[in-house]
């Protein structure tokens, strides 16, 4: 697996190309914005965009993705539990004071059963809903590589105050699904540094009982 990950826009959203080193189809993790930076990596490592998938739809994520379907041609991907919150993606911008992105169509929902297939790599979908409704992980079980989204920083949890976030369901989903991942699972979390699942167990305060989230 080959992995490029960058921070993307003003509110420094990362980014992740993920690609088959071997027939070096790639995927577009959560293409947020400088999207002219990421086709540029993309080229520079001779990779093929494939599809663009997407944590959840907040506009640092999701804002340039109808910019990146229009340039590669690859099919966005997104859970259904979010299409209500891409609806607003024109209030988000307001609310962010950037201007309005275009909008794309979303080509295939993300679902717990249905993992992603890029060349030899499998991308397990994780429903995490919380920070959103409709947030996903994609966990990579070979390459021990779990991609986040704002469900999960190092040593913090992603924010539930905003429309559509709940912090019960976000606990929920991080005990049920993301501390059921090995120690060893590096952590590319939506914003800020890596991490891994061992060091998030020990040391997250909202994960080793230390704050309630409630
Ligand atoms: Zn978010
Ligand atoms: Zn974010």
């Amino acid at each position: 697996m080959l992995r490029i990950t960058f921070p993307v826009g003003p509110l420094a959203c990362n980014c992740s190309i993920v690609a088959d080193e071997t027939t070096r189809e790639a995927l577009i993790i959560d293409p947020g914005d400088e999207i002219d930076d990421i086709l540029r990596r993309m080229r520079e490592a001779g990779l093929s965009p494939r599809a663009i998938a997407i944590t959840h739809a907040h506009i640092d994520h999701i804002g340039g993705a109808a910019r990146l379907k229009a340039a590669t041609g690859a099919p966005v991907a997104l859970h259904a539990g979010d299409l209500p919150l891409y609806d607003q993606l024109d209030w988000q911008a307001e609310w962010l004071g950037v201007p309005p992105p275009p909008r794309a169509a979303i080509d295939q929902g993300l679902r717990e059963t249905e993992p992603l297939r890029l060349g030899g790599l499998q991308f397990e979908v994780l429903e995490t809903p919380g920070h959103t409704p409709g947030s996903i992980c994609l966990y990579v079980p070979a390459e021990a590589h779990l991609f986040a989204g704002d469900t999960l920083f190092a040593g913090s949890v992603g924010r539930t105050d905003l429309p559509g976030g709940d912090g019960r369901q976000l606990l929920h989903s991080l005990h049920s699904k993301l501390l059921e991942l090995p120690d060893a699972t590096q952590v590319i979390p939506g914003h800020g540094p890596e991490t891994s699942i061992g060091r998030e167990r020990k040391s997250n305060p909202f994960l080793n009982g230390k704050v309630r989230l409630i």
